[in-house]
C-alpha cells in the first residue's frame, strides 16, 4: 500500500478527526486544513481544524475560517492529521496537547526536512503545496471537490507558489489548478484576497524596515523591531512577505528579513533564487523549510543573530559560485 493509500485508509477508519498545522499558518496550512475538513465533513465524518495561531487577515475569506480554533477543539478525536509541518516543534505546544491522548497521528507534508513523526507519514517534496496532496487524496476518499473544497485548496497552490511564480510550478499543478477552477474556485478573487492584500500598518512597517536595508555579496537583508511595529501600528506577523519582496531586488541572490520578536528572540525569514539553498542555512539554526524559502528562530541579541545568519548565507553563495565556476 502506498503512503497516500495508507492516509486514505486511516481516514476511512476514523470516527472523529482533528486537523492541525504549523505556527504562523500560511495559505497552504489553512487552505489544505480547511479543504480536508470540508472533504471529510462531506463524508459525514466529524472534523475540526485547530491551529496554534489565529488565521491571518488575508485568509479569513476562506470558507470555514471562522470555525478554526485552538486547544479548545481538542476532544475525543481518534485521528489527528498534521499538515504542512516538518516537525512537532513546527506545530508547537498544540501538538503535544492534541496527541497526549490515544490518537493516530497522520503526517502529510511536502518539506524535504520532515522528520516523519506520524504513525502514518506521507511526505512528497515534489509537490509545491500540501493542498495538492489533499487534492490527490480526494478520489481515494471518494469525494469530488465542491466550490468550498476547491477554494481552500487552490488558495494553498496560490500562496505556496507565490502566485504560480516559483520554479516548482509544474504542468501538473497548473492542470490541477484548472480543475479546481472548473470545480468553482474563484482564482482572481483568491489571488486578490490571499496574495495581493496588505494593511496600511504592514506597509508602514515595511517602510521602516527598508530604511535600514543592507546589501553585501549578493545578500540583502532588513531588520524590524518592536519599536518599529509600535510606530506603524503593526504586529509581528506583518513582517511576513518582506523577505519575498526583498528577493525581487535584481542584484540579490538571497534575502533575509529579521524580526525582533516581543519576547526578544529573533525570527528570520529566508528566501533564495533557484540553485541556492536557504533550508540548509535555516537548519543550522534549528529551523527548516524548502531550498528557496526557509526560516528559523534564534536567541538574541540581534547583532549576533544577524552576523551568524548572514555569514552562513555568504558561505552558501560562495559554495554555489565555486560549483558553477567549475569547468
Ligand atoms: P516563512 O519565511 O514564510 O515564515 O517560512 C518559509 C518556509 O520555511 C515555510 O515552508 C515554513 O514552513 C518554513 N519554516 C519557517 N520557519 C521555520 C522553522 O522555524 N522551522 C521549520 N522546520 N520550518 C520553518
Ligand atoms: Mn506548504
Amino acid at each position: 500500500m502506498s503512503s497516500q493509500q495508507a492516509v486514505a485508509e486511516a481516514l476511512h477508519q476514523a470516527r472523529s478527526v482533528l486537523i492541525l498545522s504549523h505556527t504562523n499558518p500560511d495559505g497552504d496550512a489553512v487552505g489544505s486544513a480547511l479543504g480536508l475538513m470540508w472533504a471529510l465533513r462531506s463524508l459525514r465524518l466529524r472534523a475540526h481544524v485547530a491551529l496554534p495561531d489565529p488565521v491571518p487577515a488575508n485568509l479569513t475569506f476562506l470558507p470555514g475560517a471562522n470555525s478554526v480554533g485552538g486547544q479548545e477543539l481538542v476532544d475525543d478525536q481518534d485521528v489527528c492529521v498534521v499538515l504542512d509541518s516538518s516537525s512537532p516543534q513546527h506545530v508547537g505546544d498544540l501538538f503535544e496537547y492534541a496527541t497526549a491522548r490515544e490518537c493516530r497521528v497522520i503526517n502529510v507534508d511536502h518539506h524535504v526536512t520532515n522528520v516523519r513523526f506520524g504513525h502514518v507519514n506521507w511526505i512528497n517534496p515534489a509537490c509545491p503545496a500540501v493542498a495538492q496532496m489533499i487534492y490527490w487524496l480526494l478520489p481515494l476518499l471518494g469525494v469530488s471537490p465542491d466550490p468550498k473544497i476547491a477554494t481552500c485548496l487552490l488558495t494553498g497552490f496560490v500562496t505556496d507558489t507565490n502566485g504560480f511564480s516559483t520554479p516548482n510550478t509544474t504542468p501538473r499543478l497548473l492542470h490541477d489548478a484548472a480543475e479546481l477552477v472548473t470545480a468553482g474556485a474563484p482564482l482572481a478573487d483568491i489571488i486578490r484576497e490571499a496574495h495581493l492584500n496588505r494593511s496600511l500598518a504592514q506597509v508602514r512597517l515595511w517602510a521602516q524596515a527598508l530604511q535600514s536595508l543592507c546589501f553585501e555579496d549578493g545578500i540583502v537583508w532588513t531588520v524590524n523591531t518592536p519599536a518599529m511595529r509600535r510606530a506603524a501600528g503593526a504586529t509581528e506577523r506583518d513582517s511576513s512577505g518582506l523577505s519575498t519582496f526583498l528577493l525581487t531586488i535584481r542584484e540579490a541572490h538571497m534575502a533575509a528579513s529579521f524580526t525582533v520578536l516581543d519576547d526578544g528572540r529573533i525570527r528570520v525569514s529566508l528566501r533564495a533564487r533557484p540553485g541556492y539553498d536557504v533550508a540548509a542555512v535555516a537548519a543550522r539554526f534549528g529551523g527548516g523549510g524548502h531550498p528557496p524559502a526557509a526560516g528559523a528562530t534564534l536567541d538574541g541579541p540581534l547583532d549576533e543573530a544577524v552576523t551568524l545568519v548572514i555569514s552562513a548565507m555568504k558561505a552558501q553563495v560562495a559554495d554555489y559560485s565555486a560549483t558553477v565556476e567549475q569547468p
